[in-house]
């Protein structure tokens, strides 16, 4: 069995667009910083990394599914180039209503890639920025990571203001889980992140 990092794309991957717009061409897509090294980083760690995203600007006509796979083979070239290789991308089509099993806060994305990828869901992650992907996330039985600068961690296991952070505090979580230390802990203190020894993590797979 396989353990996954599940993405989150827009505000985790890639700037969201603003409330009511969307990413429908390659040239509006930002990739934020640091996301390279953070999936560097998921991937040395075990994790299988894969996106899981709401993109009802599809049923909206904005774009094509072509246009949006587009879109994602081109964000995984530029990912992978910089060492943060992505395994798979999933995302939901559909509008809002009816509702479908796959639009998050529905777990059926993860699920779909639960089976596909045999991955242990227990044993794996969502990381979001929103409370629909901490609520897929836990409907799945992932531990969840929430990226946020506010704080609304909306019942998340780690809380962090970025991908890069996250990813270390869930590296750093998970070898403690190993040891029988309860990632439920949520009030613990915990370390603080050290981006540089992410960073050169991330670096030293191109060596
Ligand atoms: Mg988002
Ligand atoms: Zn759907």
């Amino acid at each position: 069995m396989n353990r996954a990092a599940f993405l989150d794309r827009d505000g985790v991957i890639n700037r969201k667009a603003p409330e009511g717009r969307y990413v429908t061409r390659w040239e509006q897509m930002r990739l934020l910083p640091g996301v390279a090294s953070a999936i560097a980083g998921l991937r040395q760690a075990g994790f299988r990394v894969i996106v899981v995203s709401n993109q009802r600007c599809v049923a909206k006509g904005l774009v094509t599914a072509a246009g949006m796979d587009a879109i994602h083979r081109q964000m995984r070239a530029e990912l992978a180039a910089a060492g943060g290789a992505i395994d798979a991308v999933y995302y939901c089509p559909h509008e809002k209503l009816p509702p479908c099993g796959c639009r998050k806060p529905a777990p059926g994305m993860l699920f779909a890639a639960a089976r596909e990828h045999r991955i242990d869901l227990a044993a794996s992650w969502m990381i979001g920025d929103s409370d629909v992907d901490m609520s897929a996330g836990r409907s799945a039985g992932c531990k969840t990571a929430m990226l946020t600068d506010k704080r609304a961690a909306f019942g998340a296991d780690v809380v962090a203001g970025s991908l890069l952070e996250a990813v270390a505090k869930i590296v750093d979580c998970d070898a403690s889980l190993r040891s029988g230390c309860e990632v439920a802990r949520k009030s613990e203190r915990r370390r603080p992140m050290e981006p540089r020894a992410l960073e050169a993590m991330g670096k030293a797979k191109h060596r």
